[in-house]
C-alpha cells in the first residue's frame, strides 16, 4: 500500500565514509533513507524500483558521512564569549562565575539557540549540553534548552548539571552560585521523569551531571550516581582537566581525580567525562577496564592552556572517546567539524607525533566515538542499514577542497567544508549551508541583545 510506505530520500553519486566497524568507504556510492532510518548504503547507484521516493539528491563532488555527535558543551556560555581571554581554567572560572550567576531563562534560551544553530549548520546532528548554573527564581533553564533543541531539530542529550560546593566549603564557585544537595537531587529526578525518552530514535535523553570535583560535594557525587543508576540514565562530569584540579583533589581528598571518581561510583560504562587531560597509565587502564568514556575537547584545552589529552593511548587501551566543543567561553568558534582537524593536529604535538591520529580516526571520534560515549551505537554514529537517518553531505568540489583526491582527508585536514544537506532523523535541517529550521539572522540578533543585557546586569552587580 503506497499510502503507508515510508517516504524515501535517495542520495547517489557521492563518496561515502560509513564509519562502520571496518571503516567501509565507497568512492561512488548511495544512501537510501526510508522515513527516519537508513535503508541501504553501498557502492554504485541505489537499488532500482524503490517506491515512494520523494527526493533524489545528486551527490556528485560530495562526501556522505554520519552526522557529527557533540559530547560536551555549555550552551549558556554563548553569551559570555571572548572574556577572560588569557586565563587558565581556575582563573577563567573565578572571573566568569559572578556573571554566569546572573543568567535567566531568556538568556539561556537565546544562548542555546546560538549554540545549537552554530553546531547544526556545521554538521552536528546529535548535540549535548551540560548545564550546571541554576540561579534561584530564574525560570526553567533546562526547559529553555530543550525547547531550543526541538526547534533546531537536532537530537539532544540534556545533562542536568549542578554545583553545591561553594567557596565556604572549600570549592571554587562563590556561595551565591551554588544550589543545595536536596534541591539538586529533586530537580534532577524531576528532569528525568519529565523529559527522558529511552526509546529507539529518541530525540531527547537526560543525564545526571554534577559539575566537577572542585564545585561539587562528595555526597552529591555519590547520590548523583545512585540516582542515575536507579533511573537508568547516563552520568557525566568534568574530570582531570588541569594540573590545578589534580592538586586540588590531592589536597582535599588525598587522592587524584580518577581514584576520587572510582571511590564515589563514577567509573563505569554508563559514565562519560569531559577532558581527561591529566591521566597517568593506571588512570587510563581504569577507564578502559570500566568502559568509562571521554569527551575530548582539543580547542578548549588549548584555549585554557590545560594540556594535551592522551587520546592515542586511550584508544589503544580501548577507552571510548568522542569529541566535544566545550562551552564557547573557552572555544569561541562553537563548531564541531573544525574539532576533527584540531584533534588530529593537537594530538600530533604530543608524544606519538605523526602516528597519534589519522584523518579516519579523527572522523571516527566525531561520529561513532560520540555515539559510544552517549550510549547510542545501536542508533547513530555510522551509516548502516537500520540505523537512524542522521547524515551529512559535505561539498568537496569547491575551491577549498577540489584538488584533494582523498575525500576524508579533504574533510578533516582541509578548510571547514560547506554542507549541502544535513539530515536528522530523516529530516533536512541544513540545505545549501543554511539552517531550514530557524532564522539564523534572528538568532544572531537575539544572542547579541541577551549578551549585552547580561553584561549590563553583571556590571551593575559588581
Ligand atoms: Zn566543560
Amino acid at each position: 500500500m503506497a499510502g503507508t510506505a515510508p517516504e524515501r530520500i535517495v542520495i547517489e553519486n557521492c563518496a561515502v565514509a560509513t564509519v562502520d566497524a571496518h571503516d567501509t568507504e565507497y568512492a561512488a556510492g548511495h544512501v537510501v533513507v526510508a522515513g527516519n532510518v537508513i535503508e541501504s548504503v553501498g557502492a554504485g547507484a541505489a537499488p532500482e524500483g524503490l517506491a515512494n521516493v520523494v527526493r533524489r539528491v545528486d551527490g556528485t563532488g560530495h562526501l556522505a558521512t554520519p552526522g557529527l555527535v557533540n559530547t560536551h558543551h555549555h550552551f549558556y556560555q554563548w553569551i559570555t564569549r571572548g572574556l577572560a581571554q588569557d586565563s587558565n581554567l581556575f582563573n577563567w572560572l573565578v572571573a566568569l562565575y559572578p556573571t554566569w550567576a546572573r543568567i535567566d531563562e531568556e538568556m539561556v534560551y537565546a544562548a542555546a539557540q546560538g549554540s545549537l544553530a552554530m553546531m547544526a549548520r556545521g554538521g552536528v546532528t546529535t548535540a549535548m549540553d551540560h548545564h550546571y548554573v541554576f540561579p534561584r527564581g530564574t525560570g526553567d533553564l533546562l526547559g529553555a534548552e530543550i525547547r531550543a533543541a526541538r526547534e533546531t531539530g537536532v537530537r539532544f542529550t540534556a545533562a542536568r548539571g549542578s554545583m553545591d560546593r561553594g567557596a565556604s566549603d572549600g570549592g571554587l564557585p562563590p556561595d551565591f552560585a551554588v544550589e543545595t544537595l536536596d534541591g539538586i537531587l529533586e530537580a534532577t529526578e524531576a528532569a528525568i521523569d519529565t523529559h527522558h525518552d529511552a526509546s529507539f530514535g529518541s530525540m531527547l535523553h537526560i543525564a545526571v551531571a554534577p559539575c566537577s570535583p572542585f564545585s561539587v560535594s562528595t555526597e552529591l557525587m555519590r547520590e548523583g550516581a545512585k540516582l542515575a543508576r536507579r533511573k537508568g540514565v547516563r552520568l557525566h562530569t568534568h574530570g582531570s582537566e588541569t594540573v590545578e584540579e589534580e592538586k586540588f583533589c590531592h589536597e582535599l581528598f588525598g587522592m587524584g581525580p580518577t581514584d576520587y571518581f572510582e571511590s564515589t561510583g563514577w567509573l563505569g560504562d554508563d559514565v562519560w567525562m569531559a577532558h581527561c587531560v591529566h591521566m597517568n597509565d593506571s588512570d587510563i587502564a581504569a577507564f578502559a577496564r570500566t568502559g568509562t568514556g571521554v569527551a575530548h575537547c582539543p580547542s578548549s584545552n588549548a584555549r585554557l592552556a590545560a594540556g594535551i589529552a592522551r587520546v592515542p593511548d586511550m584508544l589503544a587501551a580501548g577507552v571510548p572517546v568522542g569529541l566535544g566543543v566545550d562551552g564557547t567561553a573557552s572555544n569561541e568558534s562553537g563548531e564541531l567539524h573544525t574539532e576533527l582537524r584540531n584533534a588530529l593536529l593537537i594530538n600530533r604535538l604530543g608524544g606519538h607525533r605523526e602516528n597519534a591520529l589519522n584523518a579516519r580516526q579523527a572522523l571516527r571520534l566525531g561520529t561513532f566515538g560520540g555515539a559510544q560515549v552517549l550510549g547510542r551505537t545501536a542508533e547513530i554514529g555510522s551509516l548502516e542499514a537500520g540505523k537512524l537517518a542522521d547524515l551529512v553531505l559535505w561539498k568537496l568540489d569547491g575551491i577549498g577542497h577540489a584538488s584533494i583526491a582523498d575525500p576524508v582527508a579533504a574533510l578533516v585536514l582541509g578548510a571547514a567544508a560547506p554542507i549541502t544537506l544535513s539530515l536528522v532523523n530523516g529530516r533536512a535541517v541544513v540545505e545549501d549551508g543554511r539552517l531550514t529550521t530557524v532564522d539564523e539572522d534572528a538568532v544572531a540578533r537575539s544572542t547579541r541583545a541577551e549578551a549585552q543585557r547580561l553584561a549590563r546586569i553583571a556590571a551593575d552587580a559588581s
